[in-house]
């Protein structure tokens, strides 16, 4: 396979300790023909990390771009790619967790920023505050939890529930990460329930993305999105990077024509030059079903 884009046979640099660069490095040689420099030097968990230890700064895509502009920074490239993770309820069903990927590819040379990002299909993002485990083992609502969340194929992390005297801002107590086998977590929620003011620990699953595959899963997808949006140029400067930037809502009912919730047009965009083209639903879709509808279906 040949490849003759502006990125083919180009190096772009990636800083991570978690693995990624196995599912970035298919992306970027498959769909650019570039190849991957991995920056192993730079800890980007300095820059916010899950479990509380490091505060985030700011919201995932400052982060983001925080380290692919230190994984330009110290690989010497002209290109870099880095992803982020954020993990809370479902922004329309609450009860639900739910887990935003975003991934940002920066051109020095073009003065360039392409950003993507997706809701996961999947994620097993969860928490729950336990009493230390008899010698027995797990009871039976503990070990149907651990199945859940696909322990131990995904790692969890353990900390003290409430640590005596903690107010907010200070250091939470010691966190044991990547526990993947039994043994290690009936130590750690031990250890942690002991040091807990209300003798409970707190574990919780690991979404570092080298302890938890349907992270990486995703990781995966979204890397393919973002090289597919690399691949494109925009039809207006010839920049890479042209891709869907907005949904537009207002589908109109089969039934009585008013407009309903569903995307009725795909807004695409040059982050670039700014360019924006709006174009038809890639399903050819042209009215939604009455059931989407507030006036037919209130
Ligand atoms: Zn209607
Ligand atoms: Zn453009």
């Amino acid at each position: 396979m040949t490849f003759a884009g502006p990125y083919a046979h180009q190096r772009v640099a990636l800083a991570t300790r978690h693995g990624k660069e196995r599912v970035i490095s298919r992306a970027l040689h498959w769909g650019l023909g570039a190849q991957l420099l991995h920056v192993r030097s730079v800890d980007t968990d300095a820059l916010g990390t899950f479990c509380g230890t490091v505060s985030r700064q700011g919201d995932a895509i400052q982060a983001c771009i925080a380290k692919a502009e230190a994984a330009l920074r110290v690989g010497g490239t002209n290109l870099a790619i880095a992803s982020e993770g954020s993990f809370g309820p479902h922004p329309q069903l609450p009860f639900l967790a739910s887990g935003v990927e975003c991934m940002v590819f920066l051109d020095q040379q073009r003065g360039l920023l392409v950003k993507e990002q997706l809701l996961a299909r999947r994620t097993n993002f969860a928490h729950r505050q336990v009493p230390p485990p008899s010698p027995s083992g797990p009871d039976a609502e503990l070990a149907r939890w651990l199945d859940q969340v696909g322990f131990p194929r995904h790692a969890l992390m353990v900390r003290a529930s409430a640590s005596a005297g903690e107010q907010p801002g200070t250091t939470p107590g010691a966190v044991a990460k990547g526990l993947r086998r039994w043994d290690d977590l009936e130590l750690a929620l031990h250890r942690a329930a002991a040091a807990s003011s209300d003798g409970l620990a707190l574990v919780e699953t690991d979404m570092r993305a080298h302890c938890n595959p349907t992270r990486m899963a995703e990781i995966r997808r979204l890397a393919f999105r973002l090289v597919r949006r690399l691949a494109r140029p925009c039809p207006a400067c010839d920049s890479p990077g042209w891709g869907v930037v907005d949904l537009r809502p207002g589908l109109p009912c089969a039934n009585c024509g008013l407009p309903t919730a569903m995307t009725r047009a795909l807004l695409w965009g040059c982050g670039h030059c700014g360019h924006q083209e709006e174009q038809p639903r890639a399903d050819g879709r042209l009215q939604a079903d009455p059931g989407h509808c507030d006036w037919c279906n209130p």
